[in-house]
């Protein structure tokens, strides 16, 4: 008999570890994800043949690994995409000799520029910020000039405890320059003040990102581009080039669902882990409902992979699970997300840069919304991440993007009241005319945001070592490991767990260690 391992959730993290058990183990993987799809939060939702990416999920990794692992699924393309044929680009010195052709395929990735810039003032500025003429002009002289003053100030006289994102922001780029262009985003984000989120959320998603950096980046862009699209030297938040499935990120995890169950293993929809038993240090079965029947089963299991969010993990334990482990976890927080998905005829705004585009839309992938009198924070350009997403190649394809907390005024609001609302908002920020709206679609995602807040996040190594204890149970991913993981950082973790079942390690350090810088010094120099 093989032993058996459950998976709690078919996203990025969830379907690695069965591939990689499958690929280096004896060990059978079932995975059961309680959604209608594979790829979690990385799935790609379809409303009238029109797709949505939820968040836009660009595909970049400083691991070889993983770039590998997603070349494998999907090659990266030989010959011009549908938008580039109708530019009239024939060929671009990133494409692979041998690669597949997106008008022949579907199963080819797309090498995609990034533009992302930041809608504030009712002007646009680069992203990340930039020295150029353009911000400039943009500013103000006035403006410009107590920027340059509290830069100044601050490098000679920094914050000397970094406690919270604020303290982070103003210790690297000033307090002019933090109010102008973070504070107000940031807040929205998370749904509280910077001075309530801590320095470490900054230290991980923003990392290396400083002034001088910046300014040695805007130096750098004058030079001729890389081509390469490792770009392992580059911060993550300048990564100027990635690759994209051509139906969306949830075209990757289908793929590798699918070469599960090819490989022998099991993939099994519409089911989730409401319980999970344990008996001393072990967990022993978990319970299985059919979320259409409603019935409910008990599955044995000789390893448990978690992606599942830990207060949920947690709180669905039978067995002696410490009060206060209970109670801590009962304690971490989330922010949700909701995008409005809206089909245009056309946008108000105009494309005045000279990016050419079909259609000359502007050619930004997502422009983040600055503006303090809208809730909206995030607007996505699906045309630009892939043609291949729209099914009327002469429509807009965008989406809305809000955060918000379950429950809230925005969460609870009706299909109907929120795309009335989110219309009235690109209205008013002068994006697209109402009348211009052809149709829309609401989609939300719960926990999208593990929180770095709260009670349960700062005793979090209490929660952490008791799971870890636990030996046969491995906590993965991003809501898994509660931890600001990307989809590659997601799958690292994956390949970690399964590496420690197949080494017998002492420790679960491996796993955590994914996504801490040394981690990636680790990487590059090997
Ligand atoms: C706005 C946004 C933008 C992002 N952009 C990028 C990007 O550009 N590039 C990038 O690489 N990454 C990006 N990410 C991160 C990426 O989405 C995650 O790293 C990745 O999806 C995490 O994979 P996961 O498998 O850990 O979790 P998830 O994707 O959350 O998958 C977990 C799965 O578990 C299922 N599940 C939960 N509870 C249960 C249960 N009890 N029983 C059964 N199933 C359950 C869920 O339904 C879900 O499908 C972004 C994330 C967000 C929110």
């Amino acid at each position: 008999m093989k032993k058996k391992a459950v998976i709690i959730g078919g996203g990025p993290a969830g379907l690695t570890a069965a591939h990689e058990l499958l690929a280096t183990t004896d060990i059978h993987p079932v995975v059961f994800e309680k959604g209608e799809m594979f790829g979690g939060i990385a799935r790609t939702e379809n409303y009238k043949g029109n797709r949505i990416d939820i968040g836009g999920h660009r595909f970049f990794s400083k691991s070889d690994r993983v770039m590998d692992f997603w070349r494998a699924f999907l090659p990266v393309q030989g010959y011009p995409a549908q938008d580039e044929i109708k530019l009239g680009v024939k060929k671009r010195e990133e494409f692979v000799s041998d690669g597949p052709d997106p008008e022949k395929t579907n199963n080819v990735m797309l090498i995609r520029s990034r533009l992302s810039r930041i809608f504030y003032l009712r002007k646009f500025f680069d992203y990340p910020v930039t020295l150029s003429k353009n911000t400039l002009l943009n500013l103000g002289i006035v403006r410009v000039a107590r920027i340059g003053f509290s830069y100044i100030k601050i490098r000679l006289f920094p914050r000397k405890e970094e406690n919270s994102l604020e303290d982070f922001f103003i210790n690297r780029f000033g307090v002019e320059l933090y109010k102008t262009f973070f504070k107000d985003y940031t807040e929205k984000v998370w749904g509280i003040p910077c001075t309530k989120i801590k320095a470490e959320w900054g230290a991980q998603r923003i990392k290396g990102l400083s002034v001088t950096k910046t300014v040695l980046h805007a130096l750098r862009s004058v030079l001729p581009k890389r081509k390469s699209i490792e770009q392992k030297d580059t911060e993550t938040s300048l990564i100027e080039t990635f690759l994209y499935p051509k139906l969306g990120p949830g075209q990757m995890w289908e793929s590798v669902a699918q070469s599960i169950i090819e490989s022998g293993g099991e993939t099994i929809l519409n089911s989730e882990i409401v319980r999970i038993k344990l008996q001393g240090k072990k967990v022993v079965s978990v319970t299985v409902k059919d979320r259409g029947s409603g019935k409910e089963e008990s599955v044995p299991a000789d390893y448990i992979f978690s992606t599942m969010p830990i207060k949920e993990l947690i709180t669905s334990m039978e067995g002696s699970v410490p009060e206060r482990v209970h109670t801590l976890a009962k304690g971490l927080e989330y922010r949700d997300f909701m995008t409005a998905g809206l089909l245009l005829n056309k946008l108000k705004i105009k494309n005045e840069t000279n990016i050419k585009t079909v259609g000359n839309i502007i050619p930004d992938n997502w422009i983040y919304i600055q503006e303090p009198d809208v809730k909206v924070g995030r607007l996505q350009f699906f045309n630009n991440w892939s043609p291949y997403l729209v099914s009327n190649a002469n429509k807009v394809w965008i989406g809305m993007e809000y955060f918000a907390s379950e429950g809230d005024k925005l969460w609870s609001m009706s299909d109907e009241a929120f795309l009335e609302f989110a219309k009235e908002e690109l209205a008013k920020i002068g994006i697209s005319d109402e009348s211009d709206v052809v149709d829309g679609v609401v989609i939300r995602a719960p926990k999208a945001y593990p929180s770095y807040t709260g009670e349960g996040y700062d005793h979090f190594s209490e929660i952490r070592d008791f799971c870890d204890s636990i030996e046969n149970l491995y906590l993965i991913g991003r809501n898994g490991m509660h931890k600001y993981n990307n989809q590659d950082h997601s799958m690292l973790s994956a390949f970690e767990a399964v590496r420690h079942i197949r080494e017998n390690l002492k420790t679960k350090e491996n796993i955590w260690n994914v996504n801490a810088e040394k981690e990636y010094h680790e990487e590059k120099s090997s």
